[in-house]
Protein backbone atom coordinates (compact mmCIF):
# COMPACT_ATOMS: atom_id res chain seq x y z
CA UNK A 1 0.00 0.00 0.00
CA UNK A 2 1.17 3.69 -0.96
CA UNK A 3 2.33 5.31 1.82
CA UNK A 4 0.28 8.40 2.80
CA UNK A 5 1.79 11.68 3.50
CA UNK A 6 0.73 11.89 7.42
CA UNK A 7 1.51 8.29 8.23
CA UNK A 8 4.92 9.58 9.85
CA UNK A 9 3.11 11.95 12.17
CA UNK A 10 0.45 9.54 13.22
CA UNK A 11 3.07 6.75 13.97
CA UNK A 12 4.98 8.67 16.53
CA UNK A 13 1.41 9.74 18.60
CA UNK A 14 -0.84 8.33 20.51
CA UNK A 15 -3.77 10.03 20.07
CA UNK A 16 -5.27 8.35 23.24
CA UNK A 17 -3.20 10.11 25.13
CA UNK A 18 -2.58 13.44 23.47
CA UNK A 19 -5.13 16.39 22.36
CA UNK A 20 -3.30 16.34 18.90
CA UNK A 21 -5.24 16.90 15.83
CA UNK A 22 -5.31 13.24 14.23
CA UNK A 23 -5.39 14.96 11.13
CA UNK A 24 -6.85 14.51 7.78
CA UNK A 25 -5.23 15.50 4.70
CA UNK A 26 -7.10 18.74 3.27
CA UNK A 27 -7.51 20.28 0.06
CA UNK A 28 -5.12 23.17 -0.45
CA UNK A 29 -6.91 26.83 0.85
CA UNK A 30 -7.27 29.72 -1.63
CA UNK A 31 -3.75 31.38 0.15
CA UNK A 32 -1.49 28.89 1.86
CA UNK A 33 -1.11 29.51 5.86
CA UNK A 34 1.54 28.98 7.90
CA UNK A 35 2.36 29.01 11.99
CA UNK A 36 5.05 29.02 13.89
CA UNK A 37 4.20 27.29 17.47
CA UNK A 38 6.49 27.90 20.26
CA UNK A 39 7.03 24.48 21.58
CA UNK A 40 8.73 24.10 25.08
CA UNK A 41 9.57 20.54 24.67
CA UNK A 42 12.93 18.82 26.05
CA UNK A 43 14.21 21.97 24.60
CA UNK A 44 12.82 25.10 23.82
CA UNK A 45 12.17 25.49 19.76
CA UNK A 46 9.86 27.07 17.68
CA UNK A 47 8.14 24.97 14.53
CA UNK A 48 7.62 26.48 11.36
CA UNK A 49 5.35 25.03 9.62
CA UNK A 50 3.83 25.92 5.93
CA UNK A 51 0.55 24.83 4.05
CA UNK A 52 1.45 22.86 0.74
CA UNK A 53 -0.23 20.02 -1.05
CA UNK A 54 -3.00 19.43 1.99
CA UNK A 55 -0.86 19.21 4.52
CA UNK A 56 1.77 21.66 6.68
CA UNK A 57 5.60 20.99 5.42
CA UNK A 58 7.19 21.35 9.22
CA UNK A 59 10.65 22.65 10.58
CA UNK A 60 12.05 22.60 14.13
CA UNK A 61 14.07 25.57 14.14
CA UNK A 62 15.97 25.47 16.85
CA UNK A 63 17.01 28.87 18.07
CA UNK A 64 13.82 30.02 16.87
CA UNK A 65 13.59 32.65 13.29
CA UNK A 66 15.56 36.02 13.61
CA UNK A 67 14.68 38.90 11.88
CA UNK A 68 18.35 40.15 11.45
CA UNK A 69 19.38 39.82 7.64
CA UNK A 70 21.77 37.29 7.23
CA UNK A 71 21.23 35.23 10.79
CA UNK A 72 20.90 31.41 10.26
CA UNK A 73 18.74 29.46 12.12
CA UNK A 74 19.18 26.02 11.90
CA UNK A 75 16.38 24.00 11.35
CA UNK A 76 15.54 20.40 11.45
CA UNK A 77 13.08 19.17 8.75
CA UNK A 78 10.50 16.94 10.68
CA UNK A 79 7.22 15.19 9.47
CA UNK A 80 4.31 16.94 7.60
CA UNK A 81 1.43 17.54 9.89
CA UNK A 82 -2.49 18.20 9.47
CA UNK A 83 -3.87 21.12 8.33
CA UNK A 84 -5.75 21.24 11.55
CA UNK A 85 -2.14 21.90 13.49
CA UNK A 86 -2.39 25.43 11.94
CA UNK A 87 -4.34 26.57 14.91
CA UNK A 88 -3.52 24.06 17.49
CA UNK A 89 -2.05 24.27 21.09
CA UNK A 90 -1.73 23.04 24.32
CA UNK A 91 0.34 20.43 26.46
CA UNK A 92 1.50 17.12 25.23
CA UNK A 93 2.00 15.03 28.40
CA UNK A 94 5.25 14.20 29.34
CA UNK A 95 6.73 11.23 27.96
CA UNK A 96 5.07 11.39 24.91
CA UNK A 97 6.34 12.34 21.60
CA UNK A 98 6.90 16.26 21.57
CA UNK A 99 5.87 16.13 25.23
CA UNK A 100 5.82 19.59 26.81
CA UNK A 101 3.62 23.02 25.95
CA UNK A 102 3.07 24.44 22.45
CA UNK A 103 1.59 27.77 21.87
CA UNK A 104 0.56 29.48 18.35
CA UNK A 105 3.01 32.18 18.71
CA UNK A 106 2.61 33.61 14.81
CA UNK A 107 0.22 32.73 12.14
CA UNK A 108 -0.84 34.28 8.82
CA UNK A 109 -0.76 33.82 5.02
CA UNK A 110 2.91 32.68 3.08
CA UNK A 111 3.70 32.98 -0.66
CA UNK A 112 6.64 30.50 -2.50
CA UNK A 113 8.91 32.46 -4.79
CA UNK A 114 8.71 29.84 -7.77
CA UNK A 115 7.70 26.10 -7.18
CA UNK A 116 7.71 24.80 -3.98
CA UNK A 117 8.21 21.15 -4.74
CA UNK A 118 10.73 22.09 -7.39
CA UNK A 119 12.47 24.68 -4.38
CA UNK A 120 12.00 21.35 -1.53
CA UNK A 121 13.79 19.02 -4.27
CA UNK A 122 16.59 21.59 -5.03
CA UNK A 123 16.72 22.50 -1.26
CA UNK A 124 16.13 26.60 -1.62
CA UNK A 125 13.10 27.59 -0.66
CA UNK A 126 12.50 31.30 -1.03
CA UNK A 127 9.39 32.33 0.00
CA UNK A 128 7.42 35.74 1.72
CA UNK A 129 5.66 35.27 4.83
CA UNK A 130 2.63 37.91 6.51
CA UNK A 131 1.95 37.11 9.75
CA UNK A 132 1.10 38.42 12.91
CA UNK A 133 4.86 39.32 13.80
CA UNK A 134 7.01 37.89 11.01
CA UNK A 135 6.87 39.07 7.54
CA UNK A 136 8.62 40.15 4.65
CA UNK A 137 11.11 37.41 2.50
CA UNK A 138 12.63 34.69 3.66
CA UNK A 139 15.38 31.43 2.64
CA UNK A 140 15.27 28.08 4.08
CA UNK A 141 18.36 26.63 2.51
CA UNK A 142 19.58 22.36 3.19
CA UNK A 143 22.61 21.69 4.43
CA UNK A 144 24.69 19.51 2.44
CA UNK A 145 24.72 16.07 3.84
CA UNK A 146 26.36 14.54 6.38
CA UNK A 147 25.91 11.28 5.17
CA UNK A 148 23.46 8.80 6.53
CA UNK A 149 22.09 11.36 8.51
CA UNK A 150 17.65 10.64 8.95
CA UNK A 151 16.76 14.47 9.08
CA UNK A 152 17.33 16.91 7.03
CA UNK A 153 18.73 19.94 8.31
CA UNK A 154 18.11 23.29 6.46
CA UNK A 155 19.09 27.05 7.35
CA UNK A 156 16.46 29.52 7.94
CA UNK A 157 17.51 33.71 6.61
CA UNK A 158 15.88 36.38 6.97
CA UNK A 159 16.42 38.24 3.46
CA UNK A 160 17.03 41.76 3.34
CA UNK A 161 14.25 43.90 3.16
CA UNK A 162 12.21 46.42 5.15
CA UNK A 163 10.97 43.52 7.82
CA UNK A 164 14.27 42.96 8.72
CA UNK A 165 16.02 44.38 11.66
CA UNK A 166 19.81 45.37 12.13
CA UNK A 167 21.57 43.53 14.73
CA UNK A 168 21.49 45.24 18.20
CA UNK A 169 17.86 45.46 17.84
CA UNK A 170 14.91 44.11 19.51
CA UNK A 171 14.69 40.52 19.37
CA UNK A 172 11.39 39.24 18.42
CA UNK A 173 11.74 36.10 20.07
CA UNK A 174 11.36 38.52 23.35
CA UNK A 175 9.12 40.79 22.16
CA UNK A 176 6.56 38.56 22.01
CA UNK A 177 5.84 35.86 24.44
CA UNK A 178 2.60 35.29 24.41
CA UNK A 179 -0.24 33.15 21.91
CA UNK A 180 -1.35 35.36 19.20
CA UNK A 181 -4.85 33.50 19.54
CA UNK A 182 -5.23 33.20 23.33
CA UNK A 183 -2.76 35.30 24.72
CA UNK A 184 -1.11 32.75 27.37
CA UNK A 185 2.38 32.32 27.60
CA UNK A 186 4.33 28.57 27.92
CA UNK A 187 4.15 28.83 31.22
CA UNK A 188 0.42 30.04 31.71
CA UNK A 189 -0.39 26.47 29.25
CA UNK A 190 1.71 24.48 31.49
CA UNK A 191 -0.28 25.89 34.96
CA UNK A 192 -3.76 24.81 32.58
CA UNK A 193 -4.67 28.39 32.92
CA UNK A 194 -7.64 28.28 30.92
CA UNK A 195 -8.56 30.32 27.92
CA UNK A 196 -11.40 32.89 27.91
CA UNK A 197 -13.79 32.31 25.48
CA UNK A 198 -13.75 36.16 25.06
CA UNK A 199 -10.18 36.81 25.20
CA UNK A 200 -10.17 37.83 21.55
CA UNK A 201 -12.69 40.39 22.25
CA UNK A 202 -11.21 41.65 25.21
CA UNK A 203 -8.27 42.16 24.09
CA UNK A 204 -9.54 44.22 20.92
CA UNK A 205 -11.35 46.22 23.65
CA UNK A 206 -8.49 46.87 25.76
CA UNK A 207 -6.64 48.17 22.93
CA UNK A 208 -8.57 51.55 21.70
CA UNK A 209 -10.07 52.21 24.59
CA UNK A 210 -8.63 54.52 27.08
CA UNK A 211 -9.35 53.15 30.45
CA UNK A 212 -10.96 55.41 32.78
CA UNK A 213 -13.90 54.93 35.29
CA UNK A 214 -16.81 57.37 35.05
CA UNK A 215 -18.22 59.31 38.08
CA UNK A 216 -21.67 58.74 37.00
CA UNK A 217 -21.50 54.68 36.69
CA UNK A 218 -20.51 54.44 40.79
CA UNK A 219 -23.58 54.16 42.18
CA UNK A 220 -24.33 56.61 44.97
CA UNK A 221 -21.25 59.07 44.65
CA UNK A 222 -21.41 62.05 45.04
CA UNK A 223 -18.62 64.58 44.20
CA UNK A 224 -16.80 66.25 46.71
CA UNK A 225 -13.51 67.23 47.77
CA UNK A 226 -10.90 64.54 47.93
CA UNK A 227 -9.85 64.15 51.86
CA UNK A 228 -6.56 64.40 52.98
CA UNK A 229 -6.49 60.55 54.97
CA UNK A 230 -9.44 58.22 54.61
CA UNK A 231 -9.13 56.09 57.97
CA UNK A 232 -9.09 52.61 57.05
CA UNK A 233 -10.99 49.67 58.52
CA UNK A 234 -8.56 47.61 60.78
CA UNK A 235 -9.40 43.88 61.49
CA UNK A 236 -11.20 43.08 65.12
CA UNK A 237 -9.77 39.44 66.55
CA UNK A 238 -12.50 37.66 67.22
CA UNK A 239 -12.60 33.59 68.55
CA UNK A 240 -14.30 32.51 65.66
CA UNK A 241 -15.13 33.63 61.56
CA UNK A 242 -18.61 35.30 61.54
CA UNK A 243 -20.32 33.12 58.56
CA UNK A 244 -23.24 33.01 56.35
CA UNK A 245 -23.88 34.98 52.67
CA UNK A 246 -23.25 38.00 53.79
CA UNK A 247 -19.75 37.68 53.94
CA UNK A 248 -16.86 37.41 51.73
CA UNK A 249 -13.47 35.85 52.94
CA UNK A 250 -9.61 36.46 51.35
CA UNK A 251 -6.13 35.31 52.66
CA UNK A 252 -4.54 37.79 54.57
CA UNK A 253 -1.09 38.14 52.54
CA UNK A 254 1.58 39.48 55.23
CA UNK A 255 3.48 42.70 54.08
CA UNK A 256 2.74 46.45 54.14
CA UNK A 257 -0.70 47.51 53.99
CA UNK A 258 -0.64 51.05 51.79
CA UNK A 259 -3.46 53.79 50.59
CA UNK A 260 -2.75 54.93 47.49
CA UNK A 261 -3.91 58.69 47.14
CA UNK A 262 -3.73 60.36 43.94
CA UNK A 263 -4.99 63.79 43.40
CA UNK A 264 -4.87 65.02 39.97
CA UNK A 265 -1.67 63.08 39.13
CA UNK A 266 0.31 63.34 42.06
CA UNK A 267 0.23 60.31 44.19
CA UNK A 268 0.63 59.45 47.79
CA UNK A 269 1.02 56.15 49.27
CA UNK A 270 -0.07 56.77 53.61
CA UNK A 271 0.46 53.73 56.15
CA UNK A 272 -2.52 53.16 57.39
CA UNK A 273 -1.70 56.08 60.24
CA UNK A 274 -1.21 58.16 57.62
CA UNK A 275 2.48 58.03 57.26
CA UNK A 276 3.43 58.95 53.60
CA UNK A 277 5.74 56.41 52.65
CA UNK A 278 5.50 57.39 48.82
CA UNK A 279 9.37 57.93 48.80
CA UNK A 280 9.67 53.79 50.00
CA UNK A 281 7.89 52.40 47.08
CA UNK A 282 8.66 54.74 44.39
CA UNK A 283 8.39 52.15 41.96
CA UNK A 284 4.65 51.41 43.51
CA UNK A 285 3.87 55.58 43.21
CA UNK A 286 5.46 55.59 39.39
CA UNK A 287 3.15 52.87 38.12
CA UNK A 288 0.36 54.16 39.90
CA UNK A 289 1.00 57.48 38.27
CA UNK A 290 0.41 56.00 34.78
CA UNK A 291 -3.12 54.84 35.06
CA UNK A 292 -5.47 56.84 33.90
CA UNK A 293 -7.61 57.88 36.89
CA UNK A 294 -9.34 61.23 37.28
CA UNK A 295 -11.75 62.32 38.53
CA UNK A 296 -11.69 66.18 38.71
MN1 LIG B 1 8.26 20.80 18.00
Amino acid sequence: MMAKPLDPYRAKRDFTVSAEPKGKRCRPSAKARFVVQKHDARRLHYDLRLEHDGVLKSWAVTRGPSLVAGDKRLSVQTEDHPIEYLAWEGAIPKGQYGGGTMIVWDQGTWTPVGDVAEAMAKGHLEFVLDGARLGGRWHLIRMKGRGGEKKQTWLLIKAEDAFARAPGQPDILIEHLTSVISGRTNADMAEGRVIRADHAARAEIAKDRPRRPTQAKVKGARKAVLPPFVEPGLATLADAAPSGPNWLFEIKHDGYRLQARIDGGRVKLLTRSGLDWTSKFAPVATALKALNVDFR
